[in-house]
């Protein structure tokens, strides 16, 4: 018998944490249904308080490319944790993630670890602040940087709309200093430099968006960023902290051809192995303009934690060649089985992919784009499809604006699960189209 269940431990959460979760989307808000509580878990699966095995196709949003509790990375941990959980001081072992980080990502000359992924966008946007004197600061709609203030900002329509806040608490002024643009529009973005080009400091983007589902950039857009940033002044910041490491030994950037060179990365998810870590790199000249070298200040008490660096470590060695290709081999045999059952079943739909991350927009048959495009997704196919596949013991993400992931460890025999219930799943998508 399970000590609990998912609605004892959710209701008793509730009682206690907003929400009963401490991040929304955990909530199950767009699915419906009862979030599932994580006992543990273990390569490709996880077990929820009641006792239940699910393939796992969220790990932790990223993080578990090697698969959950990989032996070497939890022993690498126990043995920081041995000798001491936080000192506040510097440890070897930070510059050894940092060289790491900088032999994958050799234009990451200089690199500083944080603890998580909104703390890295607001550094190096900070940092691109005080390196040109100027406060704009240009996002795509649809693309997510964390939760600071400034990134917290609505899909504006229309090019160089001031954004509006999209959460209540965030002051308009804010807000106005980010401009947001439709993602893969060429025009939008040349007409904001034109226009207020000498008042960006820079432009952060998801080199391939992952936010909105996936979305990649079209030929020559990350390229354009490059070139308009360089041209006015502005800083350029590949935002990394789900693609970098991930999608392959050098992130997008090394997918992408090494063909453009941002100024800023920033990175997170899979750099700290599933710990509380986080990092921003670039050009040392920039870089040496955060504190104590520099007027820029940035600090953390747990920034460069001993037990996080020690999962970071031990994760960026262990995913080698052969790790990517598993993860390369694992999305491509399970992307191809989702477009062939949905198929199989007249479900329209549309599968984009970043390297290995994939996503599916229900009901769409075209392309999509941008954030607008994403919209026109059919949410409640999703909901239909994801709640299939949960019962079936498959934990998709609770969202269609996410990515699926796999991990190393995802091997036939893990997704023989998937593809036994596919069809099934594909049918209630199908089901609830009608
Ligand atoms: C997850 C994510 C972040 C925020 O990272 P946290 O560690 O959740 O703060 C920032 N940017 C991108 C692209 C992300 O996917």
């Amino acid at each position: 018998m399970a000590a609990m269940s998912n609605e004892t431990a959710f209701a008793r959460a509730s009682a206690v944490i907003p929400g009963g979760v401490d991040s929304p989307v955990r909530a199950f808000g767009s699915v419906g249904g009862t979030p599932r509580f994580i006992d543990h878990a273990s390569g490709a699966y996880i077990y929820d308080v009641d006792g239940r095995e699910y393939l796992d196709l969220v790990g932790s949003w990223g993080p578990a490319l090697l698969g959950h509790a990989h032996p070497q990375v939890v022993a690498a941990v126990q043995t920081a944790a041995a000798k001491g959980l936080s000192f506040g001081a510097p440890t070897v072992a930070e510059a050894e993630l940092a060289e790491l980080v900088r032999a994958r990502v050799p234009i990451a000359e200089k690199v500083r670890l944080v603890s998580t992924g909104t703390e890295a966008t607001m550094t190096a946007i900070r940092l691109a602040r005080g390196a040109t004197g100027r406060d704009l600061l240009v996002k795509f709609a649809g693309c997510y940087h964390g939760h600071s203030d400034g990134l917290l900002v609505a899909a504006g329509s229309g090019i160089a709309t001031a954004g509006l806040p999209g959460s209540a608490g965030i002051p308009e002024p804010i807000a106005a200093q980010t401009l947001v643009v439709p993602y893969n529009d060429f025009d939008a973005i040349k007409a904001v430099f034109a226009e207020r080009g000498d008042q960006i400091a820079a432009v952060i983007t998801e080199p391939a968006a992952a936010n909105m589902g996936i979305v990649p950039p079209e030929p020559g857009f990350n390229e354009l960023l490059r070139e308009l940033t360089s041209a006015h002044g502005a800083l350029l910041i590949y935002d990394e902290v789900l693609v970098g490491f991930r999608v392959s030994a050098s992130g997008w950037w090394g997918l992408e051809g090494r063909t453009v060179s941002p100024d800023l990365f920033t990175f997170g998810k899979v750099v700290g192995g599933g710990m509380p870590l986080a990092a921003l790199g670039g050009r040392a000249e920039v870089m040496d303009l955060l504190a104590p070298v520099g007027p820029v200040y940035q600090a953390g008490t747990l920034s460069g934690n001993p037990l996080a660096t020690a999962a970071g470590i031990a994760t960026l060695k262990l995913a080698d060649a052969a790790v990517y290709a598993k993860v390369d081999a694992a999305s491509a045999t399970l992307s191809a089985a989702v477009t062939e059952a949905l198929s199989n079943a007249g479900v329209p739909h549309r599968l984009q992919k970043a390297g290995s991350l994939f996503s599916v927009f229900f009901g769409i048959n075209g392309p999509v784009r941008n954030y607008a495009e994403a919209q026109t997704q059919n949410a409640g196919a999703y909901r239909a499809f994801f709640h299939s596949l949960l019962d079936a013991g498959i934990a998709l993400p609770p969202s269609a604006f996410e990515a699926w992931f796999v991990s190393a460890v995802h091997d036939d025999e893990a997704l023989s699960r998937v593809l036994e219930a596919l069809p099934a799943a594909a049918m209630a998508a199908r089901a609830s189209l009608n």
